[in-house]
């Protein structure tokens, strides 16, 4: 039961991502007013729990146990909707928080519209302050025939089918590309990655890139690089085919019973009349937002993917941080502040990195030194049986401050934290060279690990 909408609140969120609505907890905690709008009541808590990061870890973890695809369908869902609710109640337990079902846009710079759930009534809002933590959608690129194929997914569609796409084209070697591509295989699909670009990982190190490459290949992954597709046609409501040119210019041709669209992801600003506000967006609508995330509107915030920064949870809720202080008096207001954050790609085994890469250090001419171990030499690795990839660090020699550490292995998205940890309380390699770190641990490796530096 959702409680009385009022006309005016201190604090308007549009949009129940990560970091707005940690902000609306912490502002209702503090006694002020604040309604929290979501336009859909299947996304409460946000695209990280309904549509992200958790089903897409839901999945992957249950491949990687073998566990039929159904089956592994029905758990995602049941622990996306536990958290739904926890989500709702936790906002809407708080006696100085409202969550609004409906969907916002504006009226000018002190007010917003919402039009109710599936009734559609409108009703008018003042705040103070409002925060647009609208988050993203799938970019989808002009290719022709793309938009009116059925057997089009976005990563959003394809975690509502309860049925595997057992032959399926990935367009798009990002990560999410990757992380699909792995996961579907894992469940015993066949999978093609279509990527323009002519290099795999193009970011990566050689390295690095080419482990990758080895790990999904052997899982039967097929990898196209340098390709562009240009045409997408239905064949009939099971099939699909791509017509796409390859790195010699040659036409070919693939049928797949499915394709995911993996090419990026645009701001979900366009329904919001930002210009009734006067608040400036640039390049593809992402709302244009100052180092304190403030916009071109001094009482308007943009909070994650929708202010055009790192599309990941974790920045959205860093970014909540900033105006935790800006609000509070505290010292952490300015995205200048921010310091050095890791990534995860969940293949398996995964991928993580933290600051620049061996040619990038080699490019900015740091006098440096590379250390790598094998996953093999690690005895927690030998436990679990997962023995693919490497430890790699760069090692500043004239500072011993680390530059940057690349990670393949499991667990790799939760070791890289211990680096990000040294690296930004701005400590030596030694630190973690000489840790006393638990044993049989992955993390133990790294005193191996830096002291080849
Ligand atoms: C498949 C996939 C996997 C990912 N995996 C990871 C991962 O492992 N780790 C990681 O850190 N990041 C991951 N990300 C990225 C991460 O999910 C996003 O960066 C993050 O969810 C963005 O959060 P946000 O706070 O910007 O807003 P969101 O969580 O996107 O929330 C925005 C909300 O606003 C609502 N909304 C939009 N318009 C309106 C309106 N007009 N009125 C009212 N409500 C509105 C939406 O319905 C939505 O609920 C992944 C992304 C994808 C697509």
């Amino acid at each position: 039961m959702e409680k009385e909408i009022k006309p005016h609140y201190q604090n308007l969120i549009i949009g129940f991502g990560k970091g707005g609505k940690t902000l609306a907890a912490w502002l209702a905690a503090r006694g002020e007013t604040v309604a929290m709008v979501e336009k859909s009541e299947k996304m409460y808590g946000g695209a990280c729990i309904n549509i992200a990061c958790i089903p897409t870890k839901s999945l992957i973890k249950n491949a990687e146990k073998q566990i039929p695809y159904q089956k592994a369908f029905t758990i995602k869902n049941d622990l996306t909707s536990t958290l739904r609710k926890i989500n709702f109640r936790a906002l809407e337990q708080l006696p100085f928080a409202t969550v609004i079902s409906g969907e916002a846009s504006f009226v000018s710079e002190n007010e917003v519209q919402v039009k109710l759930g599936a009734i559609g009534d409108i009703v008018k809002i003042h705040a103070d302050r409002i925060f647009i933590n609208t988050g993203s959608r799938p970019y989808l690129p002009p290719i022709d025939g793309l938009r009116a194929s059925a057997r089009i997914f976005t990563s959003t569609a394809l975690l509502e089918q309860s049925a595997l796409e057992k032959d399926i084209a990935i367009i798009g070697g990002g990560f999410i590309g990757l992380e699909f591509a792995d996961m579907y295989a894992k469940f015993g699909a066949k999978v093609t990655i279509f990527e323009s670009g002519d290099t795999f990982l193009s970011k990566e190190d050689c390295d690095v890139a080419e482990l990758i490459y080895e790990i999904l290949t052997a899982k039967g992954i097929h990898i196209l690089t340098g390709v562009s597709v240009e045409k997408v046609e239905d064949i009939n409501d099971k099939k699909v085919k791509l017509r796409y040119k390859n790195k010699a210019n040659d036409c070919k041709s693939l049928e797949v019973t499915a394709i995911l669209v993996a090419t990026g992801r645009m701001p979900n600003t366009a329904g919001l009349n930002l210009t009734a506000a006067g608040i400036k967006t640039g390049e593809r609508g992402f709302i244009m937002v100052d180092d304190e995330l403030k916009t071109s509107v001094p009482n308007i915030w943009a909070i994650g993917d929708c202010n055009g920064g790192p599309q990941f949870t974790f920045i959205s809720l860093d970014d909540f941080r900033l105006i935790r202080d800006q609000l509070s008096g505290g010292s952490y207001t300015s995205v200048k502040q921010r310091r050095q954050f890791a990534s995860s790609v969940f293949t398996t085994p995964q991928l993580a990195h933290i600051g620049i890469r061996e040619k990038e250090a080699k490019e900015r001419g740091y006098d440096y030194k590379v250390a790598k171990l094998p996953i093999t030499s690690i005895p927690r690795a030998k436990i679990n049986g997962e023995t693919q990839g490497f430890l790699k660090a760069v090692v500043d020699l004239k500072t011993n401050k680390i530059l940057g550490c690349t990670l393949i292995c499991n667990d790799a998205n939760e070791m890289i934290n211990t680096v990000q940890v040294a690296m930004n309380a701005e400590q030596d390699y030694q630190i973690i060279r000489d840790a006393v770190f638990t044993h049989p641990s992955m993390t133990e490796a790294f005193n191996d690990l830096y002291a080849l530096v």
